[in-house]
């Protein structure tokens, strides 16, 4: 047999991928502000380093694969039982996992758009057909209109609250009217990746969530509160049927050790203490910093995350190009919007000062 045209295909669904642009890095040595990726700026606690010292000695081995302790934890902390938790690196590879799990190929996935960059790639790896929903009024999520989406092809809404990058949370009453409207065979992931920082009283609360409806998968992360963004922990807590089923398309070993004790060691009273008081002091800044954009005639949307958002239209890339120049690193979504995350007050102050230069040129 003749050899055949030597060029291994790749999945339709994988290249017409959209790409997932990471948040810009300070680029060769320039003084800068990176608010582009709505880290926390605080560095570990000297008890965290500690531990991922300790626990870089067993490197030569592999890590508890279903990392037991860490899931204790994390139930004991929710408020769950531990078979009701599932950990993957950071809660993006998670939500895959939950998707990989329950999406037959071509099964509809509905979920906010714009809303957190990952969702239509994880989609679409997952093999599902993305059906996106338009946000509501001030960045918000459109409820109705997402149970309205929702057709006997549907196998996942995806709910993001605070939604990333707009800020808004949904409230319990509209979640709980979702809820109801939403067949019992449709998994709806809420994703709560920036619980920590949310200070609307209306806000659901996902584990309550969880008692009352077995097809709610609420996600998780220490990459935002926590600050371990750079060693990937994140969870899902669901029915304990669903965790095995998640459980089982996860990668083998997937939560480092180094990951593991480190998440363990931020949990512990007093760290988890000490990480919560920074919490409060981002939350205050984010507050400073909204008042003072409104001050400057900003109409930015009511944010519960650690991060702002500009509707700019097609002016996002020239004023994300100005931020740039005056030193400060922050996430265009190019013909859309801008995000700014809340860091240090400094970086905050040299935001402000960015803020006001674009509205003297509006
Ligand atoms: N969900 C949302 C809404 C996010 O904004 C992010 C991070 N940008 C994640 C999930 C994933 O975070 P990680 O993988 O670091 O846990």
């Amino acid at each position: 047999p003749s050899p055949r045209a030597a060029q291994v295909p790749l999945r339709a669904a994988v290249e017409a991928l959209p790409p997932y642009v990471p948040g810009a890095r300070a680029a060769g040595g320039a003084p800068a502000w990176k608010l582009s990726s709505n880290e926390n700026p605080y560095p570990p606690l000297p008890s965290v380093l500690e531990a991922v010292r300790v626990a870089a000695a067993d490197a030569n081995r592999y890590p508890d694969m279903y990392a037991s302790e860490l899931v204790e934890a994390l139930a004991a902390h929710a408020g769950v039982s531990r078979e009701q938790v599932v950990v993957g690196n950071g809660s993006v590879a998670v939500l895959q996992h939950v998707l990989q799990a329950v999406v037959e190929a071509g099964d509809e996935v509905v979920f906010p758009w714009r809303s957190f960059e990952a969702y239509p790639i994880t989609v679409a790896v997952a093999g599902g057909t993305p059906v996106t929903v338009p946000l509501a009024e001030g960045g918000r999520l459109d409820l109705p209109a997402m149970a309205a989406a929702v057709t006997p092809r549907t196998r996942v809404v995806l709910v993001c609250t605070p939604n990333n990058p707009t800020g808004p949370v949904v409230h319990a009453d509209e979640l709980d009217a979702f809820l109801a409207a939403v067949p019992g065979d449709v998994l709806v992931v809420v994703d709560e990746a920036y619980l920590e920082f949310v200070r609307d009283p209306q806000a659901p609360d996902g584990v309550e969530l969880l008692r009352r409806h077995e097809n709610v998968v609420v996600l998780r992360t220490l990459s935002k509160a926590y600050g371990l963004a750079g060693l990937r922990v994140g969870y899902a807590m669901a029915a304990p049927r669903l965790v095995a089923g998640i459980r089982a398309v996860s990668t083998p070993f997937g939560v480092s050790h180094v990951a593991q004790r480190a998440a363990l060691a931020s949990l512990l009273p007093a760290a988890q203490a000490e990480l919560l008081e920074r919490v409060e002091a981002l939350v205050a800044e984010r507050t400073r910093v909204l008042a003072a954009l409104r001050e400057q005639g900003w109409d930015v949307p009511e944010s519960h995350a650690n991060f702002v958002w500009f509707d700019l239209g097609e002016q996002t890339t020239a004023r994300a190009a100005e931020a740039m120049a005056a030193g400060v690193i922050v996430r265009p979504f190019a013909g859309d919007g801008l995000r700014v995350s809340i860091g240090e007050v400094e970086a905050n102050d040299a935001f402000l000062k960015v803020a006001a230069g674009w509205c003297a040129s509006r």
